[in-house]
């Protein structure tokens, strides 16, 4: 199995949840619409607070967390944990995958593939431990924020 890298590219993403949610008959209401267009027009890693009040009063709180988890669990946000500690949240695919956030832009790119981790399982298990599962996230600059900082 090879690793492939994919972008996250953000008109793609709305229209992809939109999609799937359609087809698993769900019905999409104001409040979902809201929320999911405010995440699809995000450049950065949000946190749940900033949604929350940036769609205040018009959505309520439990609504948007509701809306954040259910989005979480089918594959499309995951959590990262940045540098600093906080949790935030980036568009994802569904499917398993690892990233590498942009810290000043919020580009995310996919891993696709786990080799690098299969490398520390097999050496894990020589000495005697058995991984059952991993988090691996990533942060630095991308291309493009590398070449506008001088
Ligand atoms: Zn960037
Ligand atoms: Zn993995």
């Amino acid at each position: 199995m090879s690793e492939v890298v994919v972008e996250v590219r953000v008109a793609d993403w709305g229209e992809r949840v939109l999609a799937a949610l359609r087809s698993e008959g769900q019905r999409l209401t104001g409040p979902r619409l809201t929320i999911i267009h405010w995440v699809a027009a995000q450049e950065r890693p949000f946190s749940a607070e900033a949604l929350t009040a940036a769609l205040a009063p018009a959505v309520g709180r439990a609504t948007v967390y509701r809306v954040v988890d259910r989005l979480r669990e089918r594959g499309w946000l995951a959590r990262v944990q940045t540098e600093r500690g906080d949790y935030t949240y980036v568009r994802t695919l569904p499917g398993h995958h690892h990233h590498a956030v942009c810290l000043r832009c919020g580009t995310t790119l996919l891993v696709e593939g786990c080799q690098t981790i299969e490398t520390l399982t097999a050496l894990l298990a020589r000495h005697g431990f058995r991984v059952q599962g991993h988090i691996l996230e990533l942060f630095g600059l991308c291309a493009r924020c590398q070449a506008t900082s001088s």
